[in-house]
């Protein structure tokens, strides 16, 4: 395997950053993560217009022109071979001698991408299982529209799921309602059949692929409510699944214990799965 680590490509094994890099030391940067299809990235343009962003609101510098940075994108995904599976693209402010304050004259931003492949048969095969998920409390910052690299409060989450036999935490705010995955979206189907997911402007990511299977969901005529829902309202729901580049549309089949409809993935969220890749933008 490769990586791209400022400026150069490198083996895998010898890939890294500095010791004083804010990143490694502050969590002071952003990332992205997007799918690889028939080697091509899914909805490119929409990634990068979030990592620019994410960068504004941290003031930290784009490492270089958008059409460059697809070109690195491309070549890491070509150097690994990579025919379907992710690319991951990591900006920080850069290297400086620890100080909380931002470098001042600004270092050059530190720029890191790898990619790497994902059988989709494993991945389909976990979609047609569907998933366990518990609920935790959202202990995060107010900022999570960011997509930064400080995911402490994530790691935790995911491994207290782990641990309980499931595979995603739900993150659940003071009110009782669901914010999203720890790293995923989430929504529900009503016993009426209607689409319920959370505002992407409150308190949560929006995700690419939760706004691509927006639109997904007005093709396919389905009704959409952008509202929160609390956790007992996703235990009686019909279904429920989550959504993010690397889990497309995934069911959730269990909440805390709880099974969800009959246990096994509903039709709406196996719709969207499978019509997910009509609406996204591959290879642009
Ligand atoms: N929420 C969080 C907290 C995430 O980490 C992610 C995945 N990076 C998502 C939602 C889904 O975003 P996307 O659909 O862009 O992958």
């Amino acid at each position: 395997r490769i990586a791209y680590v400022n400026g150069a490509y490198l083996p895998h094994a010898d890939a890294g950053v500095h010791v004083e890099d804010r990143g490694y030391q502050f969590g002071d940067g952003v990332y992205e993560v997007c799918e690889v299809r028939a080697g091509h990235m899914v909805d490119e343009r929409r990634h990068l217009e979030r990592l620019v962003r994410s960068l504004n609101e941290l003031r930290i510098r784009l490492p270089m022109p958008l059409a460059a940075l697809g070109v690195v994108l491309r070549e890491t995904i070509r150097r690994n071979r990579v025919r379907n599976g992710l690319v991951y693209l990591q900006v920080t402010r850069g290297v400086a001698r620890r100080d909380h304050y931002f470098p001042d004259p600004a270092t050059p931003p530190s720029l890191v991408v790898t990619a790497r492949s994902v059988d989709p048969a494993r991945a389909d095969a976990v979609a047609g299982e569907g998933i366990a998920v518990i609920t935790v409390p959202d202990n995060r910052w107010e900022r999570v529209d960011i997509k930064t690299i400080g995911l402490l409060p994530n790691v935790l989450a995911k491994q207290a799921a782990k641990q309980a036999g499931a595979r995603e935490a739900w993150f659940v705010d003071a009110s009782g309602h669901v914010t999203e995955g720890g790293s995923t979206n989430a929504w529900i189907v009503t016993g009426d059949g209607r689409l319920v997911t959370r505002p992407a402007e409150g308190g949560i990511l929006r995700g690419i692929t939760r706004t691509v299977m927006l639109e997904v969901a007005e093709a396919l005529q389905l009704r959409v409510d952008e509202r929160p829902f609390t956790v007992a309202e996703a235990r009686a729901a019909r279904e429920a699944f989550v959504t993010s580049a690397t889990n497309l549309a995934t069911a959730v089949v269990r909440i805390d214990g709880h099974l969800i409809g009959d246990g096994r993935p509903g039709a709406v969220a196996r719709a969207l799965r499978e019509n997910f890749h009509k609406y996204a933008q591959t290879g642009r």
